[in-house]
């Protein structure tokens, strides 16, 4: 499919197609299976990519990235997406890169210097902790409870998170706390950077989960403590954390779609070659009308899929109100993705889900989808609520109603 994508987009996603082909794929078919890869293999495919100058190229040049545009960055996700390797090669991995964009937006020169540059260089890890348990902050942020107050010079946090992807691992965490009570938590709440060895930073745990992350990454439960942090750890505006939040998630969201649009395309060439090969019923079973319908369906899905995000994406970019594109697109995607990925295992027979081919690890790693960066039932009340906005009850005029 031929899209509106620049030359120099085009071409850096064709360059990243084939390091993943040549470079990353090899890799991934030695080192996949149940066991996480090991750092020392992923520093070696990020040396490859840097030699290519496929590095961060979300990043500006002045901290050790490519340049691209946000939107030139799409199809690039896209293509470093077809391996569950890709992203960590190219350094473009969540939480990370959607963390290094939200420090490059509201970071300080020092900042910057502190954890940008190891960041983006590879030598630091961060994390996002925003959810929390039961009655605290999940799809209804605004229950947020972790809070943030100042004494003397310093911030002090108290709270409790859970599902801090890399909190484990991580060396800062970006928290959101309220320091605000009286205001409206969308009004009240701000951004801090913690590093990890603060006094009472607890890991409580990493939760078991389905789906492990190829390099191992947790999911951590974390506990606030009277955590002392100086003041100049506030990131950002103080009482903004939501709108400088959203506007790391917005963009955010789009960059999850496009990779994993690559998985599902992958997934899709891996049935395709697996069908035209195995034989069954007097031919190959590429030529079963029912499985080229389902492969018809994941092909015209995911166009739209691709298709809305890049029209999103252009709304972020123009500065338009791009919350209800976005949310459309989040939703469409991963439930088109969720689909493509599961009729692919069902395509592929048992091999769908043994550890030779890639669609297990993808199977797996693709059900989070459709709650991480909100769930579906979120995103649709947003849409539900614009639909609903202005209703003209004029329209339904004619229709016989109960006299008062
Ligand atoms: C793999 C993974 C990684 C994550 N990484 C991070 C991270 O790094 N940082 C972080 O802060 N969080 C992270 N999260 C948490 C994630 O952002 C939340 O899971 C998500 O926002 C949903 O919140 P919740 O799990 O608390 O769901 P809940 O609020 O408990 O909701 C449960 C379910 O109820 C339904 N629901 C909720 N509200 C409505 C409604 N109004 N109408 C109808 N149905 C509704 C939805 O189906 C939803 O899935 C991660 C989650 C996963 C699975």
């Amino acid at each position: 499919m031929e899209y509106d994508d620049t030359e120099r987009a085009t071409e850096f996603a064709e360059r990243t197609r084939r390091f993943v082909d040549e470079v990353v794929i090899p890799v991934e078919r030695e080192t996949l299976g149940s066991e996480p890869v090991d750092e020392d293999v992923v520093d070696d495919l990020r040396e490859r990519a840097r030699e290519r100058e496929l590095y961060a190229p979300h990043l500006p040049e002045e901290y050790g990235g490519q340049g691209l545009s946000y939107r030139d960055m799409l199809p690039v996700f896209e293509a470093a997406g077809r391996s569950l390797l890709g992203p960590p090669a190219m350094r473009v991995e969540a939480p990370d890169e959607g963390n290094m964009h939200t420090l490059e937006l509201f970071g300080t020169d020092e900042q910057k210097e502190r954890w940008l540059e190891p960041l983006v260089a590879g030598e630091a890890r961060s994390g996002f902790s925003m959810t929390e348990p039961m009655q605290g902050g999940g799809s209804d942020p605004k229950m947020l409870k972790t809070q943030a107050e100042k004494e003397g010079g310093a911030w002090v946090i108290d709270g409790h998170k859970w599902w801090t992807t890399q909190g484990a691992e991580a060396d800062v965490l970006i928290v959101m706390a309220r320091t605000d009570r009286e205001a409206h938590p969308y009004e009240g709440c701000s951004l801090f950077l913690v590093p990890t060895d603060t006094e009472g930073v607890e890991i409580v745990r990493e939760i078991p989960h389905v789906g492990g992350e190829v390099t191992g990454m947790s999911h951590a439960e974390i506990r606030f403590d009277r955590v002392e942090i100086p003041e100049e750890n506030l990131l950002g505006e103080l009482n903004e954390g939501f709108s400088h939040a959203q506007q790391r998630l917005g963009p955010a969201r789009l960059t999850h779609c496009m990779r994993y649009s690559g998985m599902a395309e992958r997934a899709l060439d891996v049935t395709k070659a697996y069908v035209s090969e195995r034989e069954g019923f007097d031919g190959p079973l590429a030529e079963k009308q029912a499985i080229r319908f389902t492969i018809a369906e994941a092909e015209t899905n995911l166009h739209a899929a691709r298709t809305m995000v890049r029209h999103a994406a252009r709304e972020i970019e123009s500065g338009g109100e791009a919350r209800i594109p976005v949310a459309m697109t989040k939703v469409f995607a991963a439930n088109t993705v969720q689909e493509v990925i599961d009729d692919c295992v069902q395509l592929c027979g048992a091999n769908g889900i043994g550890k030779d081919l890639p669609l297990a690890d993808f199977y797996e790693n693709v059900r989070q989808f459709r709650i991480v960066d909100g769930a579906d039932e979120v995103h649709k009340r947003v849409i539900a609520r614009d639909a609903f906005s202005e209703v003209d009850s004029a329209e339904v005029d004619g229709i016989t109603r109960y006299e008062e």
